[in-house]
């Protein structure tokens, strides 16, 4: 589960991470409230669960309780990569001298943990690390010992910091630590962790992930949970036991097996190159025994996303048989009637593989096109989606 930004902060507080005031806000008057609580200059920060928020024109700097006011009506209802902007956070203006990068992650490829620390933070890491990889100092730890003095210090010494800096990067790092161990984390981020004019090491930003299969031992996480702003379509989807995560795309997917939706993802995208771009709307698994009704819950949902302009079916026939899934097809767009409005493109494979494009080329749906290979079906899905 990612955090906002706002309960990263107070989480952080909680664990002695230095951070500045910050107070949530649900509506302008709330956001000059705030102001006035916190007293001089505050920045009104979008909570979303979405980087480059800065970027998108939702942080900005007001120098008191009624440009506060303004900037949060601005802010309020602003749209930042498809998230809605239901609340701002109101916090206490930063004298920034200089902007740092640090985070520690799970880093599952090396069955440990891993720091990344760097003396150039406020950028896109991600093009940091990129462009020029020898800013951005990695150092993996033994989760057992975690971040120490000495490990705290080869971070800070690893990314170049001088030696006046590091001790108090150092008792930073080990409280992110501190955070990041207590709260079972997967993901701590602080970008950017600032020096104050006055020399003051400070979390200006937090991005926190925790993890789920922890929640045993951790019931104040549940507290956590924001239903409200949970994505229509994602709870939707949970309600349904479906495993679908909404993506930015244009190409709704449909595969059984995480694998197999993962490669039609990746399939699609690489298809989409061809026809403006369009990327994949959305990751979603039906699983093995895929009955009509699992399927026509899978189409629901992918067809209630607005974005949505075609659809790409990439089933493989194993324990549930491609003639079953092609019923399931037919069957589900029959449940959905007039609700189903955008072109599919199916491609099975497997088992009873004939027998599943029999039954799709009788049902002759006007909405379905039949792909005989994952290729062709993502590039007519992706050419359907650009028209
Ligand atoms: P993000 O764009 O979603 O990562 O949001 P951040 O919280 O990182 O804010 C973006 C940028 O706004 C930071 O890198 C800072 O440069 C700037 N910023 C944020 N808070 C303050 C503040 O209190 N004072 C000043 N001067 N700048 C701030
Ligand atoms: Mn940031």
């Amino acid at each position: 589960m990612d955090l906002y930004e706002y309960q990263a902060r107070d989480l952080f507080e909680a664990h002695g991470v230095p951070v500045l005031a910050g107070i949530v806000a649900h509506t302008p008057e709330e956001a000059k409230a705030a102001a006035e609580q916190i007293g001089g200059v505050v920045v009104v920060k979008a909570q979303v669960k979405v980087g480059g928020r800065g970027k998108a024109g939702g942080v900005k700097l007001a120098k008191n309780a009624d440009e506060a006011h303004e900037h949060a009506k601005a802010i309020l209802g602003m749209d930042i990569k498809g998230h809605t902007v239901h609340r701002v956070m109101i916090a206490q203006g930063a004298d920034i001298a200089e902007e740092y990068y640090f985070s520690i992650l799970l880093d599952r490829a090396n069955r440990d943990y891993l720091a990344m620390c760097s003396k150039e933070g406020g950028v896109e890491i991600e093009q940091l690390a990129e462009e020029r990889p020898e800013a951005l100092a990695r150092v993996n730890f033994d989760p057992n010992t975690g971040i120490d003095t000495a490990k705290a210090t080869e971070i800070a010494e690893q990314a170049g910091f001088g030696a006046e800096q590091v001790p108090a990067l150092a008792d930073v790092f080990q409280q992110l630590w501190t955070a990041f161990a207590a709260e079972d984390a997967t993901l701590v981020e602080v970008n950017p962790l600032v020096k104050t004019g006055e020399g003051r090491i400070i979390a200006l930003d937090g991005k926190v992930t925790v993890d789920e299969n922890a929640e045993f031992r951790q019931p104040g996480h549940s507290e956590l949970v924001d239903e409200q702003a949970e994505d229509p379509l994602e709870a939707k989807a949970k309600a349904n036991d479906l495993n679908y995560v909404k993506l930015d795309g244009e190409v709704g997917i449909i595969g059984n097996g995480a694998g197999l939706v993962m490669s039609t993802l990746d399939v699609v995208a690489y298809a989409g190159e061809a026809h403006d771009g369009v990327k994949p709307a959305n990751f979603l698994d039906i699983g093995g025994g895929a009955s009509a009704e699992v399927m026509a819950n899978g189409l629901d949902v992918i067809l209630g996303d607005d974005q949505v302009k075609s659809v790409f079916v990439n089933v493989f026939g194993g324990i549930t048989a491609c003639d079953a899934v092609a019923n399931g097809i037919v069957k589900a767009l029959e449940i959905l009637g007039d609700a189903a409005t955008k072109p599919l493109v199916v491609r099975l494979d497997g088992n009873s593989v004939e027998e599943g494009r029999r039954i799709l080329r009788e049902a002759d749906h006007p909405l379905v096109t039949l792909a005989t290979s994952m290729d062709e079906g993502a590039d007519k899905a992706a050419e359907l989606a650009n028209k």
